[in-house]
């Protein structure tokens, strides 16, 4: 059979189709990225985010259309035969060999309002095991768990990467790319995460003004068994402009580069014609640009000519 495989809204790596991709080709199918001008027996669409675009051409050179992924049903899934088969790495030709994706964990015990995670994963729960991730020599690993922390087999895990490697040459390195929950770090945990070896930062959830004093005590209790690294904030702007601004100029006013908070303005999945406001668009570009966030603050900010952001606190 001919597959074709179309990522409609996102360039980054789309674990369901390189999964789809390893379970066609080991049946001996032809796979490859979509084309208008080709012809398929199937033709695999994934659709991440509610509020991008569908995709805008008409279909008519396949036999099956299958769309997946929250940007087109919430709830949708892979059939159990395709969940859990190695990733297919060869579709993605710009992932170094030493990258590997994954989950340790899926789900969340909570349930902030914001967020998508409850409602598409439910409760957490075990799912995969690192060594079934760190395959083929890839020891760069991209975690992508909602709340790692939150789960004894998350932490089981934790322990067993810093356990293989003791002793080993070419450690296994991680990046838990979704955020951990600061409220859950403890001592014992600290010195766990001191003892990992991150590819680049440690990054927490930091979406309330109470989260701020938690990320605050998780640092230092990480610091002070010993890590010297940086720190990534993920800071969700909510509809309160004065209080995102604190949240998100509290890692400035610290003055160290250590920590470095990142924007995000809330999406709301079930609001198609939702219209983020300005001052959250140029809240995250100030944000989101590390010189720029380094070297000039909010007020002066000059997101369009003849426009600064100290407009919004007049
Ligand atoms: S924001 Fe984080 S802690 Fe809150 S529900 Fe989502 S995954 Fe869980």
């Amino acid at each position: 059979m001919n597959i074709g495989l179309l990522a409609v809204d996102s360039n980054y790596p789309n674990l369901a189709l390189m999964k789809i991709s390893s379970y066609h080709k080991g049946k001996g199918d032809l796979v490859e990225w979509y084309n208008p001008f080709d012809k398929y027996d199937i033709v695999y669409m994934s659709k991440i985010f509610s509020f991008t675009p569908d995709y805008g051409q008409y279909m008519t050179n396949t036999t099956q259309i299958c769309k997946g992924g929250t940007g087109y049903d919430i709830s949708s899934t892979l059939p159990e035969e395709i969940e859990h088969i190695k990733l297919d790495y060869s579709i993605y030709p710009s992932i170094g060999h030493k990258t590997a994706y994954g989950f340790l964990t899926r789900g969340c015990p909570n349930k902030c309002k914001w967020c998508i995670v409850p409602k598409k994963e439910g409760d957490i729960k075990p799912y995969m095991d690192v060594e079934e991730i760190a395959i083929d020599g890839r020891n760069e690993l991209i975690l992508m768990d909602n709340n790692i922390l939150a789960s004894d087999h998350g932490i089981e895990q934790i322990e067993k990467i810093i356990k293989m490697n003791e002793g080993r040459m070419k450690k296994i390195k991680v990046d838990f790319n979704q955020g951990l929950d600061a409220r859950l770090v403890t001592d014992e945990i600290a010195k766990m995460l001191s003892r990992l070896k991150w590819i680049q930062q440690i990054r927490f959830g930091c979406d309330t003004p109470k989260q701020i004093e938690e990320c605050e005590k998780a640092c230092a209790m990480i610091d002070k068994h010993g890590y010297k690294g940086e720190y990534f904030f993920y800071c969700i702007l909510l509809d309160d402009f004065d209080e995102s601004f604190s949240r998100v100029n509290h890692w400035k006013k610290k003055g160290s580069s250590r920590y470095l908070p990142h924007c995000q303005p809330f999406r709301d999945i079930g609001n198609k014609s939702q219209i983020i406001p300005q001052w959250q668009k140029d809240m995250a570009r100030w944000t989101d640009r590390k010189h720029l966030f380094r070297t000039c603050e909010f007020e002066d900010f000059e997101p369009r000519k003849g426009f600064k952001c100290k407009e919004y606190f007049l």
